[in-house]
């Protein structure tokens, strides 16, 4: 990157939200509800556009209500009219018990009033149970909006594809001081802070979660984090870490080894695990049951003889959140679909050797898969 700015300044197509609201409506029966009172922010942002820290969203048959506090007035108008919602959603502005009140006039007598059963907290459903009238039953559901979210549409992925082009520019630039690390005493912690910091001048929002770099020993515990050692030559590095562009997230991991190629048993764990992220990623197609990704990971370290060495699931859907549906892991039962994005990350960890972990993001494409995350895999330091 050169001179001050982000990096990518060309306009990304629009997010389609306006009609996410009716295809919701449309899983109601099969929740078996009339509504839902969305409380979970990103669902929220994902159906209105609306990214405030607090806010409420019921959604009817026939209406959307939209409830937040002052400090939202202005910036909850503007964002639904951006998104192209603002004619049908009511913004309702207050504090707790108004927007509480609000929810409560305007779902009426309706029977089955479904809550996001993974959002809502005890006291939240008991304070929800007490505010509705006689004759509404409370109905827990589960991933009505995420079960949506997972198949992203063409603005979503534009977005994404920025984020992860974001992070692959940003690793590029840490590059040298990973070259340079042993003879400048450079620890995890400042590696981590010099990627977050890279990643925010390319014009990232944010890191999509705890920057990780993981060294040495550490590189052997699958989400350690980045503490003051200094990493030396020879050493393992684990670095797992994304990028937030316009709300959506990018993962990647790559493992590096310092100055030089890997020796021994630490040589094999790369191949192996490298072997086994090639194979995962050729697996990802349209029709594919997650759980069928997640074997063809798990077969290659298996064999290997470290199946117990592998203690994560293999993969995850990313979009607002970093870690939403699909699961990519044993057993998982979602069919993968042009749209989708899902993560493929086996990693080996052996205490006393080092670990390896490989880590793409991929859009499903109708005839396989594309991956977000460029970065080189075998990049020698
Ligand atoms: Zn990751
Ligand atoms: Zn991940």
């Amino acid at each position: 990157m050169t001179g001050a700015g982000p990096l990518f300044a060309e306009p990304l197509p629009p997010l389609d939200v306006s009609g996410r609201l009716d295809r919701l409506r449309e899983t109601f029966p099969k929740a078996g509800v009339d509504g839902l009172l969305v409380t979970a922010s990103a669902n929220i942002r994902w159906l209105t556009g609306f990214t405030g820290s607090a806010g409420l969203l019921l959604v009817t048959s026939e209406r959307a209500v939209l409830t937040s506090d002052g400090r939202y007035r202005t910036q909850s108008q503007e964002q639904l009219a951006q998104a192209g919602v603002a004619s049908v959603v009511d913004i309702v502005i207050g504090g707790a018990q108004a927007q509480r009140e609000a929810m409560v006039a305007a779902w009426g007598a309706t029977p089955n009033l479904g809550l996001e059963a993974d959002d809502v907290t005890w006291s939240g459903q008991r304070a929800w149970d007490e505010a509705v009238g006689a004759g509404v039953e409370l109905v827990p559901t589960r991933g009505c909006v995420e079960a949506l979210r997972q198949v992203k549409d063409a603005g979503e992925v534009a977005r994404m594809e920025r984020a992860a082009a974001i992070a692959d520019d940003a690793l590029a630039s840490v590059v040298p001081l990973l070259v340079r690390a042993e003879a400048e005493s450079v620890t995890e912690a400042f590696v981590a802070a010099a990627l977050d910091h890279a990643m925010r001048v390319r014009g990232a929002e944010d890191s999509a979660f705890e920057t990780i770099v993981a060294s040495g020993p550490n590189s052997a515990k699958p989400h350690a984090r980045p503490g003051d050692r200094q990493i030396r030559s020879g050493d393992p590095v684990v670095i797992d870490f994304g990028a937030i562009y316009e709300g959506y997230r990018s993962d990647m991991t790559r493992t590096f080894c310092i100055g030089g190629e890997p020796h021994g048993e630490l040589a094999r764990v790369f191949s192996v695990v490298a072997e086994s992220q090639r194979v995962g990623v050729a697996a990802v197609a349209p029709g594919v049951v997650a759980g069928d990704v997640d074997r063809a990971c798990r077969d290659v370290i298996a064999e290997a003889g470290w199946a117990e060495r592998f203690e994560h699931g293999t993969g995850h859907g990313v979009g607002l959140d970093i870690h939403e549906a699909p699961s990519v892991g044993p057993g998982a039962t979602a069919i993968l679909a042009p749209g989708v994005v899902a993560t493929v990350e086996p990693g080996v960890y052996l205490a006393g050797v080092g670990g390896v972990r490989i880590e793409d993001t991929l859009v499903v494409v109708e005839n396989g898969r594309r991956s977000l995350t460029m970065f080189p895999k075998d990049v020698p330091l």
